[in-house]
């Protein structure tokens, strides 16, 4: 039931928040991503401008994790609260409220219109890819779990302003 309804929700915001948009750039990502094969980045990027999709995935690539998101999902804001409900997330106002993830698919959602720079949006993929690594909702859980793939984020940042 669950899986029933993650399929419909990921087709709806599909549908609705980018497929209108560009219809031709997302199939070129959506093929570009099905192609990748290599386990780093074989999850796929839906929602995203090309831009976003470069950055997670760059970022993710220099964070290693241990535990790789199946699919990570940009939606509008009002999606992405819609969505929180239908999961029953709860969402702490200002915390991890520009992304959650659902753990069973090892799904992320980003908030479209939410998050604000690169690099909060390294910030807190981190955190959400803690949640997948411990495999707890448990926010310090998460955030143990982040540190050593901010560390890496930071390190890379370091190298490559040199
Ligand atoms: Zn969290």
């Amino acid at each position: 039931m669950k899986l029933r309804l993650l399929a419909a929700v990921l087709m709806l915001g599909f549908v609705e928040s980018s497929w209108a948009q560009s219809s031709e750039n997302r199939r070129q990502d959506i093929e570009i991503a099905t192609d990748a094969g290599s386990s780093a980045n074989s999850f796929t990027v839906l929602g995203a401008t090309p831009r976003q999709e470069e950055l997670v995935r760059a970022q993710i690539q220099v964070m290693q994790p241990d535990v790789y998101p199946q699919r990570i999902i940009f939606v509008r804001h009002w999606k992405y609260v819609e969505t929180a409900r239908i999961f029953q997330l709860h969402v702490p106002a200002g915390y991890t409220s520009a992304m959650f993830s659902h753990l069973a698919s090892r799904t992320v959602f980003i908030d479209a219109d939410r998050y604000v720079s690169d690099d909060s949006l390294g910030y807190w993929l981190a955190h959400e890819l803690g949640h997948l690594a411990a495999h707890s909702a448990s926010e310090s859980e998460a955030d143990k779990a982040a540190r050593g793939l901010r560390a890496r984020l930071k390190n890379e940042r370091k190298t490559s302003a040199n």
